[in-house]
C-alpha cells in the first residue's frame, strides 16, 4: 500500500498521528494509498515553520517572487501529462478534463507572474502643506488554503499562487480524497526556487481544518467546498479574527428562451450537466425551457445527445465522455436522490442508475439522468445533486424562469440561451447571481477577471485570483509623511522653492 506524507520544510514527512484516510481510484473502486490525517500539534508544527520561512520570502522584491511564478509555470507545463494522470486517477475524470484542471490553474499562476504590477501601491504628492501619503499592500503572513476534492490541481493552484505571489507562506490543505497533485505541485514549486517552508502541504479532515482555524498565527483562509461547511469555516475563522473567503456549493440554472438556437442550447446543456460526471461547482444541474413548446422540443433534442453519451475510465482514451463520480457513497447519494425525484413526481426520462462497465465493475459509475417537469419543492431541485443528473423545470414566462433563479438561494453561476439581446442584457443586469453567461454554459471568468459567486455560494468578501486574490492576500498599510523642508509663517508651511 503506498503511504503518502505530508509536505513540510520542502521535503515530504510522514504523519505522526496514527490516523489515515483511504485514496481510491474511483474507475477501479480500489483503495489506491493512504493519506495521513493531521493531529492539531502537526498543524501548529507546520505553522509554525511557515511563520518562520514567511519573514524573508515577505521580504523578497515581488519581481524575485514573479520569477518563481515563472519557473513554476514553465514545470507545470513540462509535466501536464503527469499531473493529468494523477488528478485522473484520484478524482476519475477523463485526461482532457484533467489536463483543463491543470491548465485552468495554470493560466492563475500566469497572472501572479505580473505580482510586481499588481502589488503596486498609491501615492499622494502633496496632500496637504508638505505632506504625501503613499499605501503599500504587505503580505499578511501565514495564509490557509483548504480545498475540495473536485479540482484537485486548479483550486491549489488559484490559493497558492496569488498568496505565495503576495509573499505570504500557506498551509495548504487539500481534499484528503485527491491529495497527491498538490504534493506533487509543492514538489514543483520548491524546483522553481521557492524557499522551503513556504508552502506546506498538510493532509487531514476537520481535525487538521480545526486546528488551522484556531491557530493565532494564520491571518487568512480561503476555503472552497459545499455550502454547510464552507458557512462553518467562515463562522469560525471570522469569531477568530482571520479574515475569511469560503466559497459554497451551487445550483446553476440555464434559461432557454423560446427564440434561442435549441441544437446549441442543448449541445451546451449536455456539456455542462454531464461534464467531469457533473461534479463542478459551475455545472448546469436545471435547465429551464421558457413555453411547453420550447421544453417539448428542447427534451426532445436532449434525448438522443444524451444517448449518445460514453462513460468509462479515464484510461480509455479520449472518447469517453466522462468518468465515475468519486466515492460509493457520493454513487449511492446521487442515486437515493433520483430515486426521491421519482417517488416526488418527476419525470425521469433517462434512468442512468445501475450502470456498469466491463472490467471495471467496482468503480463507481453512473450513466446519466435527465428529469423534467421537476418542481422547487422536490429534494432533486432543493439539493445539490453533484452527480450526472440534469432537471428541467419548466417556466411559463421570461419574468417565471429569472423569479426561479433569484429565489434560489445559491448563486454561483447561471446562463441564458437567447437570441434577443435585451432579454440577455436584461438577465446580466438584474440576476442576483456572481458569473452570468449569455449564450455560454459555463461563464468560469478568465484568470485575469475574478470568480465568486452571491448569496449561499459564498461566505466573505472578495472573489479568487484576479486584482481581488491580491487584495484578500494582503493589507494594505497608508503612510502619511510630513519633512520639515518648508518654513513655518503664521501657522503655515511655505516651500523655500516657492519662496
Ligand atoms: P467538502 O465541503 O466536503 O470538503 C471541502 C474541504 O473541507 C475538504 O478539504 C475537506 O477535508 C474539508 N472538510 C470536510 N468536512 C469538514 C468539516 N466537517 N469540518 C472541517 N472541514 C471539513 O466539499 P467536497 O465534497 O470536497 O467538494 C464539493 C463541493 O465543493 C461542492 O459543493 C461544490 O459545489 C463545491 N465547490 C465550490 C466551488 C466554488 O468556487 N464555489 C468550487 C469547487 C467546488
Amino acid at each position: 500500500m503506498n503511504e503518502l506524507s505530508h509536505f513540510v520544510d520542502g521535503q515530504r514527512v510522514a504523519g505522526k498521528s496514527g490516523r489515515f484516510a483511504d485514496v481510491t481510484n474511483p474507475a477501479l473502486g480500489e483503495v489506491t494509498a493512504r493519506v495521513p490525517l493531521a493531529s492539531r500539534a502537526e498543524i501548529d508544527d507546520a505553522v509554525a515553520r511557515a511563520a518562520r520561512a514567511q519573514v524573508g520570502w515577505g521580504n523578497t522584491n515581488p519581481q524575485r517572487r514573479a520569477r518563481v511564478m515563472m519557473a513554476f509555470g514553465a514545470l507545470i507545463n513540462e509535466n501536464m501529462d503527469r499531473l493529468a494522470e494523477l488528478v485522473s486517477r484520484e478524482h476519475g475524470k477523463t485526461l482532457p478534463d484533467a489536463r483543463g484542471d491543470v491548465q485552468r490553474g495554470l493560466e492563475v499562476v500566469e497572472v501572479c507572474m505580473g505580482a510586481p504590477a499588481l502589488l503596486k501601491g498609491e501615492f499622494t504628492d502633496n496632500g496637504g502643506p508638505g505632506i504625501d501619503l503613499h499605501s503599500m499592500r504587505q503580505p499578511l503572513g501565514v495564509v490557509a488554503g483548504i480545498t475540495p476534492f473536485n479540482f484537485p490541481a486548479m483550486i491549489p493552484l488559484w490559493k497558492m499562487a496569488p498568496a505565495l505571489a503576495c509573499g505570504n507562506a500557506m498551509i495548504l490543505k487539500p481534499s484528503e480524497r485527491v491529495p497527491s497533485t498538490s504534493l506533487m505541485l509543492a514538489e514543483l514549486l520548491k524546483e522553481a526556487g521557492l524557499p522551503d517552508g513556504v508552502l506546506q502541504v498538510v493532509n487531514g479532515d476537520k481535525e487538521a481544518v480545526d486546528a488551522i482555524l484556531d491557530n493565532e498565527t494564520v491571518q487568512a483562509v480561503g476555503f472552497v467546498g459545499s455550502t454547510p461547511i464552507a458557512q462553518y469555516i467562515y463562522g469560525r475563522a471570522a469569531t477568530n479574527g482571520k479574515r475569511a473567503q469560503c466559497f459554497g456549493g451551487a445550483k446553476n440554472h440555464m434559461i432557454v428562451m423560446p427564440d434561442a438556437d435549441l441544437d446549441k442550447a442543448a449541445d451546451a446543456l449536455v456539456g455542462a450537466g454531464y461534464g467531469a460526471a457533473g461534479e463542478r461547482c459551475m455545472a448546469i444541474s436545471v435547465a429551464v425551457p421558457v413555453g411547453a413548446e420550447t421544453a417539448d422540443r428542447l427534451i426532445a433534442k436532449l434525448i438522443p445527445r444524451i444517448e449518445k453519451l460514453k462513460v468509462g475510465p479515464y484510461t480509455s482514451g479520449e472518447d469517453v465522455d466522462y468518468g465515475p463520480v468519486i466515492t460509493a457513497a457520493a454513487r449511492q447519494r446521487i442515486e437515493g436522490l433520483i430515486a426521491s425525484g421519482v417517488d416526488q413526481g418527476a419525470e425521469l426520462v433517462i434512468d442512468g442508475r445501475g450502470l456498469s462497465i466491463q472490467g471495471y465493475e467496482n468503480g463507481y459509475f453512473i450513466g446519466p439522468s435527465l428529469f423534467d417537469r421537476v418542481t422547487p419543492a422536490m429534494d432533486i431541485y432543493r439539493e445539490e445533486i453533484f452527480g450526472p443528473v440534469l432537471c428541467t423545470v419548466r417556466a411559463d414566462g421570461y419574468e417565471d424562469a429569472l423569479d426561479l433563479i433569484m429565489d434560489n438561494p445559491s448563486g454561483n453561476g447561471t446562463a441564458i440561451f437567447t437570441a434577443d439581446g435585451d432579454t440577455a442584457r436584461d438577465f446580466a443586469h438584474r440576476v442576483n447571481v456572481g458569473m452570468v453567461g449569455i449564450n455560454f454554459p459555463i461563464p468560469v471568468p478568465l484568470s485575469y477577471h475574478t470568480f465568486g459567486g452571491w448569496k449561499k455560494s459564498a461566505f466573505g468578501d472578495l472573489n479568487q485570483y484576479g486584482p481581488d486574490a491580491f487584495r484578500f492576500y494582503t493589507r494594505t498599510k497608508t503612510v502619511t509623511s510630513r519633512w520639515f523642508s518648508g518654513i513655518r509663517e503664521g501657522g503655515e508651511f511655505s516651500f523655500r522653492a516657492m519662496d
